[in-house]
């Protein structure tokens, strides 16, 4: 099914994002978390891409077994940092031949040690190119692109950033999924603000649960979404690892329910290669409700 026909549909478009172990253990343990999201029967599953192309080969490897073994459309994360026009090429030719469903276009991160991003030789310099590039040359794949209701940390503003985005649509993307944040007004205020752009696709927020303090605030750190008080006091209020996990799914549980509520056309779950907190948000939402 296209991209566009999944959220078309009368529900909820519900996804998951895998990154690619980095151990044959934590390979394992994987294929058996995905076993246990099955049940939610998502639409798509996607494996990011390693900062700089570091995990290739096993992002396409990974997301092989994922279709084959559960028979669910799956998307490549690729990112165009530090690749040639030719080497993206020749991964979407692979990923063409492995059946891969759809493709999330992302420019990427500079590499470790190095704080601004610069273009590959014979590369492309923004992810609008890379959706370009995809539907001239790789038109059978959906798209998906990154947004960012906090706004991009490179932005010269947050207005530009919109402008931005609506290159990476106008250029074909089926839809946005949300870079990860915990005040739901921030995401209905960037969705207001997309609207008056004719930015016409659909918008999916990118959800991550949050199970311990440690763990959220090293995220956040990492990708400057805010964490608001309600998350930090919750989280803080005991140091029992169990305590905090339950808080966090409590939070969890109430974003996406109001996201729902608002309408949105689906949730993209960054499950961290794990089930049990996506299980326990999504069994507490109810999913006869959602799906
Ligand atoms: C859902 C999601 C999945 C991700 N998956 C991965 C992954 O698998 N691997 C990974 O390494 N990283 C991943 N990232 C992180 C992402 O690579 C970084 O956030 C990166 O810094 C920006 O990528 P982008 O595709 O949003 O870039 P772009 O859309 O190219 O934007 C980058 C910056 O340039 C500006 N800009 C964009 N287009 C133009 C233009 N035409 N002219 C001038 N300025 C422009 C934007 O405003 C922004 O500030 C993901 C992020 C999200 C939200």
């Amino acid at each position: 099914m296209s991209l566009k026909d999944f959220f078309n549909q009368d529900k909820l478009t519900i996804s998951f994002e895998l990154f690619p172990p980095k151990t044959e253990a934590g390979e394992t343990s994987l294929y058996e978390h995905v076993a246990r999201l099955m049940k939610f029967s998502p639409e798509f599953i996607t494996c990011t891409y390693g900062a700089g192309g570091s995990t290739r080969g096993k992002t396409l490897e990974i997301i092989d077994k994922v279709k084959r073994q559960f028979n669910v459309p799956v998307a490549s994360h690729l990112t165009l940092v530090g690749s040639s026009k030719d080497n993206l090429r020749e991964y979407l030719q692979t990923a063409t031949e492995q059946g891969v469903d759809y493709i999330v276009a992302l420019r990427g991160d500079p590499p470790k040690g190095e704080t601004e991003f610069t273009q590959a030789e014979g590369g492309l310099q923004y992810a609008n190119e890379l959706v370009e590039l995809i539907r001239a040359e790789f038109a059978h794949f959906g798209v998906l692109v990154a947004g960012y209701p906090e706004t991009h940390k490179d932005a010269v503003s947050p207005e530009i950033d919109l402008d931005n985005l609506k290159r990476k649509v106008d250029a074909g993307s089926d839809a946005i999924v949300t870079q990860l944040f915990y005040d739901n007004e921030d995401f209905y205020r960037f969705r207001d603000k997309c609207q008056a752009r004719n930015i016409n696709v659909p918008i999916v927020p990118g959800v991550l649960p949050v199970t311990s303090l440690k763990q959220i605030e090293r995220i956040t750190s990492l990708c400057g979404s805010k964490l608001p008080k309600k998350f930090s006091d919750a989280l803080s209020s005991s140091d029992l690892v169990e305590d905090q996990y339950k808080a966090g799914i409590e939070l969890a549980v109430e974003q996406t329910g109001d996201l729902i509520s608002r309408g949105v056309e689906g949730i993209h779950f960054y499950v961290l290669n794990k089930s049990r907190a996506t299980t326990d948000i999504l069994d507490a939402l109810n999913t006869n409700t959602v799906s």
